[in-house]
């Protein structure tokens, strides 16, 4: 076989990120891993003394090295995996740069035997101050064995920057961590001389994810799943009931490469639409796949911050691939497809008048042109008996109102219990949310119009919120120094106090800032918390009817916009099942 590792040209090298790589032990075993994953390794073990400071030795069952190649490896900018800059578009190895074998070379001993897949012997070479000192032919297994050892002994500076063994250890187990989940194709071995070992025989990522971090962690993950044009995201993520107290559990790969990107971070909290508090942070292992040519990795030399060509489609995808994930579809219905394709249109009400599509559209979602005023919660007649729906219908005079904020209906197949509060901030949160994106929602006129006045300091924060509530249907207007008279309401809005609503909105606009997206989010989110019913107020049966009919209808009726239940649904089999009724 011809030798395969090149010198790159000037030219591609100065194209390259340049950087130094190894600042410690850790490094250098994720360099030496990625190597072997790159050389096709089905096993890999890595073996490490005090911390990875005195050692730190990566064996692996790749294609291995000839002897020349051996010897090229370990000069910089020698690489097998890409020949001229434009093949830095296209790269799908770990590695490109040619750099990280030479930069550990000059500041370690280095001892490395390779014998490539079908090849009778291999080579052996000993380098120390960046020098081959010792070159041998040797005999040994297929594919790679390299040793790092006495790292930083000839730059007495940098050693003294390590940290305790303990704690370099640590970063070590981080960094094999990250491998181990990228690869569970992959057999991986771990031994941290005299203080631990661990075997990882090949298994699938849901059970490496178990193997690795704990059967608690592989609880209450959920699948993600999901291709969308040039992209592609699956692996798993925690429900709300599964947070750590940092980053420590949420892993991204990016075409099997760890990344560390804040936004896509932002993206995947996001997508828990505020179920998860602030300082919470939800597992995540997601693997996130595209063409090498649609993202720049060539931005950061230890290769873990990354330029999208289309930033925020890449964003959005992976927020929307997360939401749905979390269940957010209805769990009405029993999978998110199955949902898509439900009858999007009751056709018999309960009363057998049929609904205009108009009156439909008022009542599940804001209108976006001029449609008549009418109260969301006061919508559909009611009448005798059952009503001819669809399988995901609950029966309207099956119903009733517990302890003061609980609805239990009975559906199809069972029963539910609605969280009125809850349900009803859901259905207000998606109404504002439309009519923010609409533009102008129907409004309607206050007879006698309300005047809302502000401390010092807080009308900045109402005046930032003014062009939302506008396209809420407020019609606020300026009428003195921190004062605003408010002429319109949302139509429908059904609160005892309009200014009461207005100063709860600002409160809670102020004090969560970090918590939502945007700020169409964060209003919507306000609205809906300071508008809905409350816990403890008395529903008529037609409120009743009125807010399961649109929370159904809501695109995430499962949780309110906090990331609490809006409602649990218990099928007849589990009562059944309880009953012991076989
Ligand atoms: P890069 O990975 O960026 O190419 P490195 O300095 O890490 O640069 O490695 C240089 C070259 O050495 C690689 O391109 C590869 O051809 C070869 N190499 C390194 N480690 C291994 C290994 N474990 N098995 C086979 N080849 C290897
Ligand atoms: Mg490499």
């Amino acid at each position: 076989m011809p030798d395969r590792i090149k010198t790159l040209d000037n030219n591609t090298i100065s194209q390259i990120a340049a950087g130094e790589v190894i600042e410690g032990p850790s490094a250098v075993l994720k360099e030496m891993c990625e190597n072997s994953l790159d050389a096709g390794a089905l096993s890999i073990s890595v073996v490490i003394e005090a911390g990875g400071k005195n050692l730190v030795l990566v064996t692996d069952d790749g294609i291995g090295m000839s002897g020349d190649d051996l010897k090229a490896a370990f000069q910089r900018h020698s690489t097998s995996k890409i020949r001229t800059a434009e093949e830095l578009s296209t790269v799908v190895t770990l590695g490109f740069r040619g750099e990280a074998l030479a930069s550990i070379t000059a500041v370690a001993r280095v001892e490395a035997m390779s014998r490539e897949q079908g090849v009778q012997s291999g080579h052996k070479i000993y380098m120390e101050d960046g020098n081959d000192v010792k070159f041998s032919p040797v005999g040994c297994a297929e594919g790679t064995t390299v040793a790092v050892k006495d790292l930083f002994y000839n730059t007495p500076a940098r050693k003294e920057f390590l940290k305790e063994d303990r704690r370099e250890a640590a970063k070590c187990m981080n960094a094999f961590r990250s491998l181990a989940l990228s690869k569970p194709n992959v057999e991986w071995k771990y031994n941290h001389k005299g203080k631990q070992k661990i075997h990882l025989p090949p298994v699938t990522l849901k059970e490496r994810i178990a193997d690795l971090l704990g059967e608690e962690r592989g609880e209450g993950l959920r699948e993600v799943d999901f291709v969308d044009g040039d992209y592609r995201i699956y692996g798993y993520v925690g429900d709300k009931e599964h947070t750590g107290r940092n980053r420590e559990y949420q892993y991204l790969f990016l075409n099997g490469r760890r990344i560390n990107d804040l936004r896509l971070g932002n993206s995947i909290f996001f997508a828990y639409g505020g179920m998860v508090d602030k300082g919470d942070y939800p597992y995540y292992f997601l693997f996130l796949e595209m063409e090498p040519s649609l993202v720049d990795v060539n931005v950061h030399p230890a290769k873990l911050e990354v330029r999208f060509r289309m930033e925020k489609e890449v964003n959005d995808f992976v927020k929307r691939a997360v939401h749905r994930a979390l269940g957010f579809d209805s769990i009405m219905s029993a999978s998110p497809e199955r949902a898509e394709k439900r009858p999007p249109i009751i056709s018999k009400p309960p009363g057998g008048k049929k609904m205009t599509l108009k009156e439909y559209r008022v009542l599940v979602q804001p209108p976006s042109t001029n449609a008549p005023e009418r109260d969301e919660l006061m919508t559909l007649p009611l009448k005798e008996g059952e009503a001819e729906v669809d399988a995901h219908r609950f029966i309207p005079d099956k119903m009733f109102q517990l302890q003061g904020k609980y609805v239990v209906a009975q559906v199809k197949g069972g029963m539910v219990i609605i969280d009125q509060h809850a349900a009803h901030e859901r259905v207000l949160y998606e109404k504002a949310l439309a009519s923010m994106t609409a533009g102008k929602a129907p409004a309607q006129k206050l007879v006698f119009p309300g005047f809302i006045e502000f401390p010092h300091g807080e009308s900045d924060a109402f005046e930032e919120m003014l062009p939302w509530l506008e396209k809420m249907g407020f019609a606020v207007k300026p009428a003195g120094p921190r004062v605003y008279q408010v002429e319109t309401v949302p139509a429908g809005l059904k609160v005892p106090d309009e200014i009461r609503l207005l100063h709860g909105m600002l409160e809670y606009y102020r004090e969560n800032e970090v918590k939502h997206e945007d700020n169409t989010e964060r209003i919507a989110a306000a609205y809906a918390c300071k508008a809905a019913i409350k816990s403890g107020d008395s529903l008529t049966p037609e409120e009743m009817v009125g807010l399961i009919e649109a929370l159904f209808r809501t695109g995430t009726s499962f949780v309110c916009p906090h990331g609490r239940p809006t409602y649990i649904k218990i099928d007849l089999k589990e009562l059944d099942r309880r009953f012991r009724r076989s």
